[in-house]
């Protein structure tokens, strides 16, 4: 707390990302990084642009990589917004589409970056809870006016819903902007950017942190109607003209081109998830339906707070929450076979300890 800072700063509660500790040896399932590297080709790029052109300020619009994107995602360059992660291009969909008279609606249980967008920004925002499967039902945002913005697969849940539900709520809704977040949408669930053609109301947040291993490099994206994509490029230009930098630009255009190696690393994760699932189930777990790169499950005789507590002093990490609906679950990345295979000693010695 400090006398020199603003009226704003005091009023902030800001977002608290997962730890990253240097403990040696350290199974690190916390913060849903993927455990395998990022495409050899995207590390030589990145390497090839370590040069003296980095004397040079980067393309603002960041259009070579626009058009990669647009190329693989069957879409125009204009319908493409690229942000440094998704964190940013979230938060200028926000300031940009989101801050309406209405209060924005979004679910009890998603992504806890929503509120701190909110309050940075001075929006006003209802949250609609989620039914008793801990499932987003579109139902629910009926006959509410306001802008959405929905995580799907919705975080930390893991729940996915297909597309056609998607289409309906943003069919609802004609007059409002509808924001769905596709961070995880690469491990098992459908994309909505085929649907930016008939609903212009639409716009999908991706990310390259999570299926192609780029966390470190912070390239999110944007894909709507082009109308959209120019208020959020406003909002840009009015904050920092050149988000991504020459490396992030060149990793980001050659992760796209290896699309062997982004199909290899989410097929072994899916089938991880597959094998962790069964695992835990095996363990007395109840682990929900997950779509995305985690699972968020929880033991009927153990209390969140102690497990992630019990696994921390066996140098495994995963993620608790706290907030009251959630504070049983926890969020487990799925790692590689090695470290899963360390969770589950980990925990089986947890629960035999302790049952
Ligand atoms: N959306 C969701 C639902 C997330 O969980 C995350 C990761 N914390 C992000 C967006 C942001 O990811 P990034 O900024 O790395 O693209």
């Amino acid at each position: 707390m400090s006398r020199f800072w603003s009226e704003l700063v005091h009023g902030l509660s800001p977002y608290v990302p997962g730890e990253q500790p240097q403990i040696p040896g350290l199974v690190k399932l916390n913060t849903n990084e993927s455990p395998f590297g990022p495409s050899p080709k995207a590390i030589e790029a990145i390497r090839a642009a370590a040069a003296d052109t980095l004397r040079l300020y980067p393309d603002p619009q960041a259009t070579q990589l626009r058009e990669a994107l647009a190329a693989y995602h069957e879409v125009s360059p204009e319908q493409v917004f690229v942000g440094n992660g998704s964190d940013e291009v979230l938060a200028h969909a926000f300031a940009a589409l989101l801050k309406q008279p209405a209060p924005l609606l979004f679910p009890d249980v998603t992504y806890s970056f929503y509120p701190v967008y909110c309050r940075l920004l001075g929006i006003d925002y209802t949250t609609v809870p989620l039914d008793a499967g801990m499932r987003v039902r579109i139902d629910d945002y009926a006959g509410r006016p306001g802008p959405v913005i929905i995580a799907n697969p919705n975080a930390p849940t893991g729940i996915a819903l297909p597309s056609a539900e998607i289409a309906r709520l943003a069919a609802a809704r004609r007059d409002t902007a509808v924001v769905i977040d596709e961070a995880y949408v690469d491990f098992g669930a459908e994309t909505a950017i085929p649907l930016i053609r008939d609903y212009p109301n639409l716009l999908v947040v991706q990310t390259m942190s999570k299926s192609r291993a780029l966390a470190g490099l912070r390239v999110g994206y944007a894909i709507g109607d082009a109308a959209l994509i120019e208020g959020l490029t406003r909002v840009k230009d009015s904050f920092n003209s050149y988000p991504l930098g020459r490396p992030a630009q060149a990793g980001a255009i050659a992760s796209i081109e290896d699309e062997a190696h982004f199909q290899q690393a989410r097929s072994v994760i899916m089938k991880n998830r597959a094998d962790l699932t069964a695992a835990l189930v095996r363990l007395g777990f109840e682990v929900l339906p997950s779509s995305a790169n985690f699972v968020f499950a929880r033991h009927p005789d153990h209390s969140g707070q102690a497990l992630s507590a019990a696994l921390r002093q066996r140098a495994v990490l995963v993620r608790h929450f706290t907030a009251p609906r959630i504070a049983d679950y926890l969020r487990i990345t799925i790692g590689s076979e090695t470290e899963l295979s360390r969770l589950t000693d980990a925990l089986r010695e947890v629960l035999a300890k302790n049952g």
